[in-house]
């Protein structure tokens, strides 16, 4: 495939539900010139490129195709989606081994196809395999992007904005840790405008005690499992949230979001983990991890969290060379 100097191209690994579904995002939002859907099963992937290069004549230009790992070179930003997802009853926790296998096989080619490029990690359990990418790739932590809590966050708005009767937008409130069942909601600082939820709970005649706090957060949490119970996965709502991390990369919007990154062992002492925490994310990726002021009972659950995620990541790890 020939490549094209100033064509801003997206490579997306694994053309599934989330994979196909991020790719539509991206074409419908006009933001990538390029497209390239990479999958094992070939024919998959190429159905998947027809039927959205269909969809161009209505919607933005844009080259489409099934390509190989080779076409990863040149692109912006690389959205790995390739892997398992849950089964009804399985948490991400349960798909470690599975998808940490894939992991070994594709980072490494796409690392070698595009040494500077920037990977966004979708594929549970998202944080391990942060990591796990971080580690196989030898891209700088800051270019190793994973979705994170980017999709928790927006479901904490979302029941927010609608408990309050706002604009989810202007929810200012944050889902950190593992994107999973260990995360940490940080009501400590969560506010609209500026304006404590307390207050704003008198101010809009709503109730906001400790239940109405534990079923906004359960709902929250458990989101994914209640969707994949009915339909058998999610994708719409994840898509959406990859968009808009990629968009923040194209655009150098250094917007301020729950992705998942490596971080470094000083913050919180919570040592060498992937995680979420909010960042300021633009053109060369996580480019500042925020020092979120935590109460000190949010703290011990991020570390619960750290710990969770660690021991998954050395599950990973085991038996690697
Ligand atoms: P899916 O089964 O529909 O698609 C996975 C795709 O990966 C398939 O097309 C498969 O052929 C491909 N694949 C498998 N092994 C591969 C390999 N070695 N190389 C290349 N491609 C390979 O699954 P899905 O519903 O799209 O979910 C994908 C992943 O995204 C799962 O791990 C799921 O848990 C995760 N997910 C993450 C979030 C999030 O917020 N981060 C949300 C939803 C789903």
């Amino acid at each position: 495939m020939v490549t094209s100097r100033q064509a801003t191209r997206v490579a997306i690994v694994g053309a599934g539900n989330v994979g196909a579904t991020a790719a539509y995002a991206l074409l419908l939002s006009g933001l990538a010139a390029e497209i390239v859907v990479i999958d094992a099963n070939r024919e998959r992937a190429e159905g998947e490129a027809m039927d959205l290069a269909h969809a161009v004549p209505f919607s933005r230009p844009t080259r489409v195709w099934a390509g190989d790992y080779g076409d990863c070179g040149g692109a912006v930003i690389t959205i790995l989606a390739a892997g398992t997802g849950q089964r009804p009853g399985e948490t991400r926790m349960d798909l470690v081994k599975r998808n940490a296998a894939i992991f070994a096989e594709i980072v490494p080619r796409v690392a070698a196809a595009n040494p500077e490029g920037i990977i966004l990690v979708a594929t549970n359990p998202v944080d391990v395999l942060t990591h796990a990418a971080w580690r196989l790739s030898g891209l700088a932590p800051s270019r190793v992007i994973g979705s994170g809590t980017t999709l928790d966050t927006g479901r904490f708005r979302a029941l927010l904005g609608d408990h309050f009767g706002v604009d989810p937008r202007s929810v200012h409130a944050f889902i950190v840790g593992e994107h999973g069942d260990s995360e940490v909601p940080v009501w400590s600082s969560a506010n609209v405008a500026g304006v404590r939820l307390d207050d704003l709970a008198r101010s809009r005649g709503r109730s906001f005690g400790a239940s109405d706090r534990d079923r906004i957060f359960a709902e929250t949490r458990d989101a994914a499992y209640a969707i994949i119970q009915r339909k058998g996965a999610t994708y719409y709502a994840v898509a959406v949230a990859l968009l808009r991390i990629v968009e923040a990369v194209i655009r150098d919007q250094r917007t301020v979001l729950s992705v998942s990154s490596v971080v470094g062992s000083d913050r919180y002492a919570l040592g060498e983990v992937a995680l979420s925490l909010p960042s300021i994310v633009g053109a060369q990726g996580v480019e500042e991890v925020l020092e979120l002021s935590l109460d000190p009972e949010e703290e011990r659950a991020l570390r619960r969290s750290a710990e969770v995620v660690r021991a998954a990541q050395n599950e990973a790890e085991a038996g690697r060379p």
